[in-house]
């Protein structure tokens, strides 16, 4: 539980932050050390030198972007939950952020440092894919923006390159007549998702235009679910929301560990899925 040493420096400034990364000489970020430090302590990860950029106000805050919002990567939940734009604007994040660890995990833990981490369980990742965000890269080689449905590879595994740092996350709008539900069945003990449920979705004249819903703590990482698209067209009838949960967890890969076997992650993925939907349609209405 000792981690092996390393040299620690605060970046003071972007540039010097991407300059560290850019030497290749095995140095890693920390944003707020929730997840960095647990792995560093089991000694799954040993960097060289930590570069902390907790302090770096231009990746910090939430501003409204193009009628949407804009996240600095080391926002920490604590300062999402705090957002009167995110809760006016994107009220799927606040209820998920709500759901997040305890009280220490949310003043510390960084919404960029949970993307960036890429946990199987984590719950962010899920409703940044519903949400449709665009995350901002950055190196000293240039940047770049990719979104939210091409960033996560897999488990611990994302487009992030290791002299590239997240910068902040674009959020646009949500489409005219939005509900929205984030819902998960937690681990007791550390809260994540043993299964975990995001929605949006939007009605005109009472019929769904719009649905996108993503599962999250059932497979490698949180994944978009095609069968959402069985309700547009539909007034979201419970046949429809039955059948969209029903084929939810079609093709997916859903492992079994300590915490709770496949079959019956499989089982809470439909039944957080379908609450999930009932509950964003009843938004909506
Ligand atoms: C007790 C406990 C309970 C938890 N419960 C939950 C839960 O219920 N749900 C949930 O989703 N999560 C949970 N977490 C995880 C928590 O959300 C993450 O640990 C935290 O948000 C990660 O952010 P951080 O700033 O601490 O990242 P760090 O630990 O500092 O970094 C994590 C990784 O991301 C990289 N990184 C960080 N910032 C950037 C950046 N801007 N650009 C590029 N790379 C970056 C780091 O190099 C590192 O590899 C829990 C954690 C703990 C300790």
């Amino acid at each position: 539980m000792i981690p092996a040493s390393f040299d620690y420096v605060r970046a003071v400034s972007l540039r010097d932050a991407l300059s560290a990364l850019a030497a290749g000489d095995g140095s890693k970020v920390i944003a707020g050390g929730h997840s960095l430090l647990p792995v560093m302590k089991f000694r799954l990860a040993q960097p060289a030198r930590l570069v902390d950029i907790a302090a770096l106000p231009e990746l910090r805050g939430v501003a409204e972007h193009r009628r949407g919002a804009r996240i600095g990567a080391t926002t920490t939940y604590r300062e999402l939950l705090e957002s009167e734009l995110l809760r006016e604007r994107f009220p799927i994040i606040a209820e998920c952020t709500d759901n997040i660890g305890d009280l220490q995990v949310r003043n510390r833990g960084t919404i960029g440092g949970s993307l960036a981490h890429a946990d199987p369980s984590s719950d962010m990742p899920a409703v940044m894919l519903t949400l449709d965000a665009t995350f901002n890269l950055r190196s000293k080689r240039g940047r770049r923006s990719v979104r939210a449905r091409e960033f996560f590879h897999g488990a611990f595994s994302t487009a992030l390159a290791e002299d590239e740092l997240l910068i902040d996350i674009v959020v646009p709008p949500l489409p005219k007549g939005a509900g929205t539900a984030y819902l998960s069945q937690k681990q007791a003990a550390s809260g994540y998702a043993l299964a975990g449920a995001a929605v949006v979705v939007a009605l005109r004249r009472k019929t769904v235009t719009h649905a996108a819903a993503a599962l999250t703590g059932v497979g490698e990482i949180a994944k978009l679910i095609a069968s959402t698209d069985q309700l547009v067209g539909t007034k979201g009838e419970p046949e429809v929301v039955a059948r969209v949960a029903a084929g939810a967890t079609e093709g997916l890969e859903i492992g079994g560990d300590i915490h709770a076997p496949a079959d019956y992650r499989r089982h809470l993925a439909t039944v957080v899925i379908r609450r999930a939907v009932e509950k964003a349609l009843e938004r909506a209405r």
